[in-house]
């Protein structure tokens, strides 16, 4: 019988500073790599760019796991969905980089945390096979040698690259809550039980049972929160409103809160933020839930993004409840693209990327759409069923990702 031979090298080489390059390729497997990882330590945190090369056939989604090797949590990511357990640690493609040609890399980076020393994370792999270390796409040396060293990566970006660049990670630590440019709010200068100052509560239309107060039983930080009590029922819905929050960007907004929930979000539509959008005659760009996960939506056509077939609503994910999530979106009006980020992960449904995308942005792209915010606005307002209890804290806005 005759026995096939898995070759897997396991080294690793240390290049430049802190650049670890790490490659394998399986013999008898059908999917190689090769991965380039480039951390940015400070005290306390770093950032790292994972570049993963696909020296197997090509393959229209992937994963990359890796082992952290000591107590390094990640908090952020971008260009993949990142996902932990305990020291192990899964990035699974977003919705424009599953596609990878053989040959062709993808890059992709995070932000984390650690205590001590930030040390290499151990084996990684893509799509379950391990990458090892021999830097060189082949297990055996061509017989015979090329003066030039073959070619191992594509000298152009791959098609599949975005349109628009991807969010450039910070080079220095972001402050906790709030990077220095942003205008930030913890509802701490709030004094009494209403809230006051920059904002203001607002019933468009009509009021009813929705209510909002300051809280001071229940904070993200600090001792102070925003409660909305949000009632079942378009005229039953609540706003507070500020406008100067909005107010040291001009055409890109990422608005980064806090919210707690209790209630899962409902089959119906419903909204939770709102902003007013002078581009598209005052109407709100809303974002909520419908069919029991996050949603925009577009009161002046009553787009969605995603769009509600059940692909599009399995690319969103569920608020959770009776916890503090990180909520945060970007908005740019020079193009009109979106992000958003849900505890420190890119939602793929919540990605509008300027290219039609199937059941997430293709109905959203119906028509041109530059926004112009004015206000923002963080409440409950239900368009059919669904009542919630809302707390909202630490709010920032600034023209760059705030984090969490
Ligand atoms: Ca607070």
């Amino acid at each position: 019988m005759r026995r096939r031979t898995l070759a897997l090298a396991v080294a690793a080489v240390v290049a430049g500073a802190g650049t670890v390059v790490a490659a394998a390729s399986a013999a008898t497997a059908a999917t190689a790599c090769a991965v380039v990882y480039t951390p940015n330590s400070w005290s306390t945190g770093f950032t790292a760019d994972v570049k993963v090369t696909n020296l197997g056939a090509a393959v229209s989604a992937w994963t990359v796991s890796w082992t952290f090797a000591g107590d390094q949590k990640v908090t952020s990511a971008w260009n993949a969905t990142v996902s932990q357990s305990g020291s192990a640690v899964t990035a699974t493609n977003v919705a424009w980089n599953g596609s990878l040609a053989a040959g062709a890399s993808t890059s992709f980076g995070f932000q984390g945390t650690y205590s001590g020393t930030n040390a290499t994370p151990t084996a990684f792999a893509f799509n379950g096979v391990a990458c090892g270390p021999d830097a060189t796409p082949t297990t055996t040396p061509p017989t015979t040698a090329p003066t030039t060293p073959p070619t191992t990566a594509p000298t152009t970006p791959p098609t599949t690259a975005p349109t628009t660049p991807p969010t450039t990670p910070p080079t220095t630590p972001p402050a906790q809550n709030c990077v220095a440019t942003a205008v930030c709010d913890g509802f701490e200068s709030q004094t009494g039980t209403t809230p006051a100052g920059t904002w203001a509560v607002t019933y468009p239309d009509c009021s009813g049972a929705g209510t909002a107060a300051i809280d001071r039983t229940v904070a993200h930080s600090g001792s102070t929160s925003l409660r909305i009590n949000g009632a079942e029922g378009y005229c039953n819905h609540v706003f507070v409103r500020s406008t100067q929050i909005l107010g040291t960007t001009s055409n890109v907004w990422y608005v980064r809160y806090w919210v707690r929930h209790t209630t899962a979000l409902p089959t119906a539509h419903v909204a939770a933020v709102a902003l007013a959008d002078a581009n598209d005659s005052g109407k709100d760009l809303r974002f909520g839930g419908q069919n029991g996960a996050l949603q925009f939506n577009r009161a002046s056509d009553d787009a969605t993004l995603p769009e509600q077939s059940p692909a599009g609503v399995a690319l969103s994910a569920p608020l959770p409840v009776n916890t503090w999530n990180c909520v945060e979106f970007k908005v740019d009006g020079r193009d009109g693209t979106m992000q958003t980020w849900l505890n420190g992960t890119s939602v793929p449904g919540l990605l509008e990327d300027g290219v039609p995308t199937h059941d997430i942005d293709s109905q959203w792209l119906n028509r041109t759409w530059r926004p112009k915010l004015t206000d923002l606005k963080l409440g409950w307002e239900s368009y059919g069923s669904g009542a919630d209890t809302l707390w909202y804290d630490d709010v920032a806005v600034s023209a760059m990702r705030n984090g969490c």
